[in-house]
């Protein structure tokens, strides 16, 4: 089997990194920087959505594993201290293979269409002030927005930035959008739902910003500004992202042990 690791860059993570490769080479791992089976993240969840970024062009072609070096991660099963049986796990076994939904995010301008892919979620603030947008759900006006801002989270991402803005918890088995609001404002003009709002996979939203307005855009950890957008198509992707587990590590234990603490073993 072919596995990179991108690790997190502090020294814990690149020393682990080290002994990962020392490790598997021993038991008959092969290190493939270029076109790896498995992806193996050292660091955080931050790092893990670096690794699924610098490896976009290949979704459909690996394998994301994840260790964690500081608090528990949410997207990181494997301890600093479970290498080694995280190594022999992937020499000796064959891993399940868990496949999460990712958002399709079209940015429609002028000159024409590019697609971009989330894991966590995708952003989007205004500049210079307040963010002003239509947003259609299936191509019907659904409402006026204005405010700081839209969260557009996936269900694994729905731990992240959404559960901050009050969004709810979704299970990654439930191929969906969720829609947040930053901080809307509510008068006779200017009218949101106030709660979030989860769209199936076959519902598409369209978020129709002020012509020339200067947003800011994030794809996860990745950020742009733009002002020559028209229109923001927001739709589950038809690919998904594959995680290889070892040993089962269900969503809500995840839930239960990165947010509650409890450690039930
Ligand atoms: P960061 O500022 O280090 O990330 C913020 C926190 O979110 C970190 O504790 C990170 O874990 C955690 N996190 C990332 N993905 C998660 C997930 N799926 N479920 C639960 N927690 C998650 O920046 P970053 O590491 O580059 O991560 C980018 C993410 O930060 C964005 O995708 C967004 O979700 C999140 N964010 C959150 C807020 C907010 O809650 N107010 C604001 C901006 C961005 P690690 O420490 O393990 O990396
Ligand atoms: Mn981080």
């Amino acid at each position: 089997m072919n596995y990179v690791i991108v690790d997190r860059g502090d020294q814990l993570s690149k020393e682990l990194a080290e002994r990962f490769h020392t490790l598997a080479a021993e038991l008959g791992l092969k290190r493939n920087d270029d076109q790896p089976e498995m992806v193996i993240s050292i660091g955080g969840d931050g790092t893990l959505l670096q690794a699924f970024h610098s490896h976009i062009d290949r979704i459909a072609d690996v394998a994301f594993i994840g260790v964690h070096t500081g608090h528990l991660g949410f997207f990181a099963d494997w301890q600093a201290d479970e290498l080694e049986q995280l190594v022999r796990m992937m020499a000796d076994n064959e891993p399940r293979i868990v496949r999460y939904p990712l958002a399709q995010i079209d940015l429609v301008t002028d000159e024409g269409t590019s697609s971009h892919v989330a894991l966590n979620e995708f952003t989007i603030k205004g500049v210079d002030g307040t963010l002003v947008a239509q947003i259609d759900i299936n191509d019907e006006l659904f409402e006026m927005f204005r405010g700081d801002g839209i969260v557009v989270s996936t269900p694994s991402g729905s731990t992240a930035y959404n559960k901050s803005l009050g969004g709810a918890v979704i299970h990654p088995s439930i191929e969906s959008l969720q829609l947040a609001e930053i901080a809307s404002i509510n008068n006779r003009v200017f009218r949101t739902l106030g709660s979030s709002v989860l769209l199936p996979q076959h519902h598409h939203c369209d978020i129709i910003s002020r012509k020339e307005q200067r947003l800011q855009l994030a794809f996860d950890h990745l950020n742009m500004t733009r002002s020559d957008i028209r229109s923001i198509r927001c739709s589950v992707a038809d690919h998904k992202v594959s995680f290889a587990r070892y040993r089962p590590f269900p969503f809500w234990n995840r839930v239960r042990e990165a947010f509650l603490g409890y450690d039930v073993k």
